[in-house]
């Protein structure tokens, strides 16, 4: 069988033995691929030493059932921006773990889209000024293209419109902000009518977030600050909840963060 030589972004990379490597990536052709680079810590010819995270290369790889052979990768692109900044280095980890955890593998991968999206996420965090707004728009992004999105506009239980009239119906009492309830297990805001019925705990977040957050699914928005913060409360939780595990970048982020 024939090397396929497609486009790809290394998403993780760990030594393997004496001098393999065991690869992930997600690759323009192939989705996601899990494989060997054999000898790839002693062959400078055939790897050139590039084998590492926020590396665009263009891989030869042999697809087998378990894991596949690497053959051959030569660097595209090389995100040094990413690379030599901390803060860069752990939103584009949690990019690329939540990427990983998402998708399976040689799934999710119509026309080379999720490439497509990571490689414009990785992108967005090596230029943005603040790369933690780059990680949340692509959040919406990904939970968008698999289906998972948020019912950010509308009641999760009665489809009662949040942006119709005032939004009373949405929120709760008025010296309390922020003040729409969100549900992580429904995965949508909850009227306060609803709320009353089902009883359950829920985190609160307010209007303007709600928006900026619908608005990043579909296009570049800049966050404030406050929804920045809102944003880190629900969004992190809600994919946590639906992949049944928490990312293990977010400890990292964390840590940088000083919490
Ligand atoms: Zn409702």
């Amino acid at each position: 069988l024939k090397g396929i030589e497609t486009k790809s972004l290394l998403v993780r990379c760990t030594n393997y033995g004496e001098s393999d490597k065991i690869v992930t990536l997600i690759s323009q052709d192939l989705g996601k691929v899990k494989g060997i680079a054999k000898g790839a810590r002693r062959s400078i010819k055939r790897f050139g030493g590039c084998l590492e995270p926020f590396t665009l290369v263009n891989m030869v790889i042999r697809p087998q059932k378990g894991l596949s052979f690497l053959e051959e990768a030569h660097v595209l692109k090389n995100f040094k921006t990413i690379k030599s900044d901390l803060s860069k280095i752990a939103y584009g980890s949690y990019m690329l773990e939540l990427t990983s955890a998402m998708s399976l593998e040689g799934g999710n991968n119509e026309g080379g889209a999720l490439y497509e999206l990571l490689l414009k996420g990785i992108e967005d965090i090596s230029v943005r000024k603040n790369p933690e707004e780059a990680a949340r728009e692509y959040d919406m992004k990904i939970l968008s293209m698999m289906g998972y999105l948020p019912s950010f506009l509308a009641c999760a239980v009665c489809n009662g419109r949040l942006l119709e009239g005032n939004g009373r119906p949405f929120l709760r009492d008025a010296s309390r902000s922020p003040d729409v309830g969100f549900s992580w297990a429904r995965g949508g805001i909850i009227c306060v009518e609803c709320q009353k019925k089902s009883g359950e705990e829920l985190s609160y977040v307010s209007v303007g977030t709600l928006k900026t957050l619908h608005a990043a699914a579909l296009r570049t928005v800049s966050f404030t600050k406050n929804a920045l913060a809102e944003s880190e409360e629900i969004i992190p939780s809600f994919i946590a909840y639906h992949l049944g595990k928490k990312l293990k970048s977010l400890d990292f982020i964390s840590s940088m963060k000083g919490v």
